[in-house]
C-alpha cells in the first residue's frame, strides 16, 4: 500500500493558473509561489460575481488520539460534489510543523482525499506561519525593550500576559528566564515559549476581515498589567501598526488544489483549545463568494470544534453553516465504547454499540441546539467489519439521521458520492433555523453553563476561585461581553479524559480564565492547557528524509 506522501508524489499536478480559472480568476490576478501555489487577493475574488455560497461544516465525534479523518473527509467530499456535477471548494488549516514532527503527522489528508503539493503545505507553504510568529515575537521584543528603555507604562514584569512562540514542539522552552546577563542585557523575568499555532495572533488573523480589521485587533491585545493594575494593549505599546505590516502578504489566502483538482484554499490554523480552530474568516467568505458549495473543517470533535464554529467564527463573521457533516469511525466508537488503543483492530461490535451514545449526543446537538441539518459521514478503514458498519448505519436509520458510508480515504471523490448526495438533498430540503447556543450579552458564568449543560452534557460547573476572580476582572475591564472559547480535553464530552461515551450528571471545573481581548473570545480553561507540546520519545521527524534529488520521504 501507498504512503499518503507517495500517493501525493505520484499525481500530476496541475498549473495553479488552470486551478484559479476554474474560479474565475485571471493569472496575472495570482501572486505565484512556484508552479502550484499562489495568494490571491480577497478583493479580486469579492469582485466576481456571487455563486451560492452554501457552507458545509465537518466535524467529528470525540476522537481518538489518532484523528477520526476529519480533514481526509473535507478533502474527498470537495471532490465528491464535483464528481456529481457540483462546484464546490475546500477552507481548511495550514498544518503547523508540531504535530507534523511529533505524533500526528501531517494535516493536508490522508489516502487519495489530500491537497497538494502535499510536502509543501506540511512544511513551510507559503510562510504565513514564519510571518505569525515574527508578528507574535516582535511585540514581545517591544513590550521588553519598553520595560528595560525606562518603562514609562510601569508594566509590571511579573505580571506580563504575552509569551514568545516558535513553529515547533519543544517543551524546553515551555519555562525560561530571559534578560540574564549584563544590565544593558534586558531586565531579567520569567517567560516561556507557546508554539506558533497557540498565539493570539494566530486567532486573529484566522477571525480578521480585512487589514483594518487585523490592525485594530492587533493593537487589542492585552498584554500586560502595571504595578497598580491598569491594563496594556498592543496599541499603549505602538505595536500593532508594525505586526500588520509583517503580516500584509500573509493575510491573502493560499490557492492549491485537491489530488482530483478541485480548488482549495488552506489559510491559517489555529489551536482548537486555547483557540477557535478552523481556518482564516477570509478563505472561507472568499470560498463561499467563488463556489455553490464550501467545505470547511473544525478541530477537534463537536463539543468544541462546531461549538467554537458555531459560536466564535460565525458570530464574529456574521455566517452560518448550512449543513453539519459529523465524521465517525468504528475506531473511535469501539474507543468510545472503552477498548484500548492498542486493540482497536479487533472487531467488538458490543463496544461499538457501547460507544454510540457518543454519536447520537453530537447529532442531537447540532441538530437541537444549533439548528443544523446533519449527515453522518461514516469513515471506512480496512479494519472495520460489516457487522460494526451496520451497528452504526441501523442507529443512525433508529433515530432518522441521514449516514453515508464514506470511502474517500481508499478511492477519492468517487469514494464519497453517497455522502456528497445526502449532504446536497439535507440543504435543499433544510428550512434554515440556525442559531448560537448563548446569548453573548449574558454574564460569562451563564455562557459557560450554557455550553456545558446544553452541549456537553454536564449537570451544573464548578468555578475554581482562580476562576472566579478573573471573571470579575474582565467585567471590570469591560472584556466580559464576549463569546467564550472553552479549553478542554478533546477525548471526553466533559473536561475528564476518561468519562468516554455520553457522560451524564457531571460536574465541569473551571479551572482559570484568560481573555484573547484582541482575537475577541475569552477563553475557559478546564484542566491543563498546553500551549507548548513536546515531541514522544520517538519523533515522527526521525522517519522523515530528503534524498539526492529532492525527494522527502516518510511525511504522513
Ligand atoms: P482529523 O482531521 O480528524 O484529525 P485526518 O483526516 O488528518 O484526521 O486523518 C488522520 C489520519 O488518519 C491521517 O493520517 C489519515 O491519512 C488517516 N485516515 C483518515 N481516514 C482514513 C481511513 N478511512 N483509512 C485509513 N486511514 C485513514
Ligand atoms: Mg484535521
Amino acid at each position: 500500500m501507498q504512503t499518503d506522501v507517495q500517493i501525493a508524489q505520484a499525481a500530476k499536478l496541475q498549473h495553479i493558473n488552470h486551478i484559479a480559472a476554474q474560479i474565475g480568476l485571471q493569472a496575472e490576478q495570482l501572486e505565484h509561489y512556484g508552479k502550484y501555489k499562489a495568494k490571491i487577493n480577497p478583493q479580486d475574488a469579492f469582485r466576481l460575481p456571487a455563486k451560492r455560497g452554501k457552507l458545509i461544516l465537518v466535524t467529528a465525534i470525540n476522537p481518538t488520539p489518532a484523528g477520526e479523518g476529519k480533514t481526509t473527509v473535507t478533502i474527498g467530499l470537495t471532490d465528491a460534489l464535483n464528481h456529481i456535477g457540483k462546484n464546490a471548494m475546500v477552507a481548511m488549516r495550514e498544518p503547523s510543523l508540531g504535530p507534523v514532527f511529533g505524533v500526528k503527522g501531517g494535516a493536508a489528508g490522508g489516502g487519495y482525499a489530500q491537497v497538494v503539493p502535499m510536502e509543501d503545505i506540511n512544511l513551510h507553504f507559503t510562510g504565513d506561519f514564519h510571518a505569525i510568529s515574527a508578528a507574535n515575537n516582535l511585540l514581545a521584543a517591544m513590550l521588553d525593550n519598553h520595560i528595560y528603555q525606562g518603562n514609562a507604562l510601569q508594566i509590571d514584569p511579573k505580571r506580563v500576559l504575552w509569551r514568545r512562540v516558535v513553529d515547533m514542539n519543544d517543551r524546553q522552552l515551555r519555562n525560561i528566564i530571559n534578560g540574564l546577563g549584563k544590565p544593558t542585557d534586558g531586565v531579567m523575568r520569567p517567560d516561556g515559549f507557546d508554539i506558533t499555532v497557540a498565539s493570539e495572533v494566530m486567532a486573529i488573523f484566522c477571525l480578521a476581515k480585512d487589514l483594518v480589521d487585523l490592525k485594530q485587533r492587533l493593537g487589542n491585545i492585552l498584554v500586560a498589567y502595571s504595578v497598580s493594575g491598569s491594563p496594556i494593549y498592543a496599541r499603549d505599546l505602538n505595536a500593532h501598526g508594525a505586526m500588520t505590516a509583517l503580516l500584509k502578504d500573509a493575510l491573502k489566502p493560499n490557492l492549491v488544489q485537491t489530488l482530483a483538482g478541485s480548488p482549495a484554499l488552506v489559510h491559517g490554523g489555529p489551536f482548537a483549545n486555547i483557540a477557535h480552530g478552523c481556518n482564516s474568516v477570509l478563505a472561507t467568505q472568499v470560498a463561499r463568494h467563488l463556489s455553490d458549495y464550501t467545505v470547511t473543517e473544525a478541530g477537534f470533535g463537536a463539543d468544541l470544534g462546531a461549538e467554537k464554529f458555531c459560536d466564535i467564527k460565525c458570530r464574529l463573521a456574521d455566517i452560518q453553516p448550512d449543513c453539519a457533516v459529523v465524521v465517525a469511525t468504528v475506531r473511535a466508537l469501539k474507543y468510545n465504547g472503552g477498548v484500548a488503543k492498542a486493540d482497536l483492530n479487533a472487531e467488538n461490535v458490543d463496544a461499538v454499540q457501547r460507544g454510540l451514545p457518543n454519536l447520537l449526543k453530537h447529532i442531537n446537538n447540532l441538530q437541537n441546539v444549533f439548528g443544523l441539518p446533519v449527515v453522518v459521514a461514516l469513515n471506512q478503514f480496512v479494519s472495520d467489519s460489516e457487522n460494526e458498519l451496520a451497528a452504526i448505519q441501523a442507529a443512525c436509520t433508529q433515530i432518522g439521521a441521514q449516514c453515508a458510508l464514506t470511502q474517500v480515504w481508499e478511492k477519492g471523490g468517487t469514494g464519497g458520492v453517497d455522502l456528497a448526495e445526502k449532504v446536497v438533498q439535507a440543504i435543499e430540503t433544510h428550512t434554515p433555523k440556525f442559531k448560537f447556543a448563548y446569548d453573548v450579552n449574558l454574564p460569562i458564568a451563564d455562557k459557560i453553563t450554557a455550553i456545558a449543560t446544553q452541549i456537553y452534557g454536564a449537570a451544573k460547573v464548578e468555578f475554581a476561585a482562580e476562576a472566579q476572580a478573573e471573571m470579575a476582572n474582565l467585567a471590570r475591564l469591560g472584556l466580559d461581553k464576549l463569546p467564550i472559547c472553552m479549553a478542554k480535553t478533546q477525548y471526553s464530552l466533559s473536561d475528564d479524559a476518561n468519562l468516554l461515551g455520553c457522560p451524564s450528571d457531571f460536574t465541569l471545573h473551571v479551572r482559570g480564565m484568560t481573555v484573547s481581548a484582541g482575537a475577541g473570545f475569552i477563553v475557559a480553561l478546564c484542566g491543563n492547557m498546553m500551549k507548548m507540546p513536546g515531541l514522544p520519545k520517538v519523533p515522527a521527524a526521525e522517519k522523515i528524509d530528503v534524498d539526492e534529488n529532492g525527494v522527502i520521504s516518510g511525511l504522513f
